[in-house]
């Protein structure tokens, strides 16, 4: 028994709004025993999570949530125990957050062909030391009082296919789970529900190439996922013979998702683990 492992949370190392530090208290005050640091294309938020948890019981999950594109939609991948010092994934992960640098100042450009006056600058004080992503884009685009608030924003610009997108360098799905597998790591499909243009959600044949590739689970239990689509993904998983994890994709502010409110169990946690190549 006990709180299970909410295994997909973001940082200030990406685009959460919350320090790694906040998240393991918080993680320690709803009694969960897990919780996986999962940010956008980087590890570098986990040393400062595992400081934090140091004598607290929580048990963390070195991770990232590698982004990946298929038809110019987005396709995210959790990597889980993956090794921060494998080089063809750390290559890579550099490469991707360099591209989000160039990416957000096309971007910035269709705003401002779209009469919005945003400034690229502020684009790069709101991210800081983060890895640029587009809730930092539409925070900035908020700012100029265009915009009454992110989700309008993301609604009329700036969600997969939309006037202000623009889609960034990227591996293919099954690239980001050999990359993840190869660097010792466990790969699972992140919120499968929420791909493609109208949230149309993976195609069913993707996934079981992903599965080809090694893939190890699905991140069934997601707070965007209609309960129709959660037994959707639980029996695809199962199909599969994948695993189905749970994680509530917590970004402090700047999502309403709540930290804790999808969880993995520790058995499944322990199952996932036995997936890590040595
Ligand atoms: P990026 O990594 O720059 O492509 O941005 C991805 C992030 O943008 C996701 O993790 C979400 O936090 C956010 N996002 C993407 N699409 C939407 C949407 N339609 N509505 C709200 N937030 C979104
Ligand atoms: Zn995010
Ligand atoms: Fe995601
Ligand atoms: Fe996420």
């Amino acid at each position: 028994m006990g709180g299970g492992y909410d295994l997909h949370t973001h940082s200030t190392f990406s685009d959460g709004t919350t320090s790694p530090e906040s998240n393991v208290e918080a993680a320690v005050a709803l009694g969960l025993e897990g919780l996986g640091v999962t940010d956008h294309d980087t590890t570098d938020g986990f040393e400062r999570a595992r400081l934090a948890a140091d004598d607290t019981g929580l048990e963390l999950v070195l991770g990232t949530e590698f982004s990946a594109e298929h038809e110019g939609f987005s396709v995210h991948v959790l990597g889980f125990w993956i090794d921060p010092g494998h080089a063809a994934l750390t290559d890579e992960l550099e490469r991707l957050r360099d591209e989000r640098t160039d990416r957000a100042r096309r971007i910035v450009e269709r705003f401002r062909e779209l009469g919005i006056p945003l400034e690229f600058e502020r684009v790069l004080q709101l991210a800081g030391t983060a890895p640029i992503g587009r809730p930092h884009i539409a925070e900035a685009v908020v700012e100029t009082g265009a915009v009454g608030d992110t989700k309008e924003v993301f609604d009329r610009y700036l969600a997969d296919g939309g006037p202000a997108y623009v889609p960034k360098h990227a591996v293919g799905p099954r690239r980001a789970v050999e990359l993840l597998t190869a660097a010792c790591g466990v790969a699972v499909l992140a919120h499968p529900g929420l791909y493609g243009r109208d949230d149309r959600g993976v195609d069913p044949g993707l996934v079981e190439e992903m599965a080809g590739a090694g893939l190890a689970g699905i991140e069934a239990d997601h707070p965007d996922h209609t309960a129709e689509q959660r037994r959707a993904y639980r029996d695809l998983a199962v199909g599969l013979g994948l695993e189905v994890t749970g994680g509530s994709d917590y970004h402090g502010e700047a999502k309403p998702n709540r930290l804790g409110s999808a969880t993995t169990d520790r058995e499944v946690v322990e199952r996932l683990r036995s997936w890590v190549r040595t």
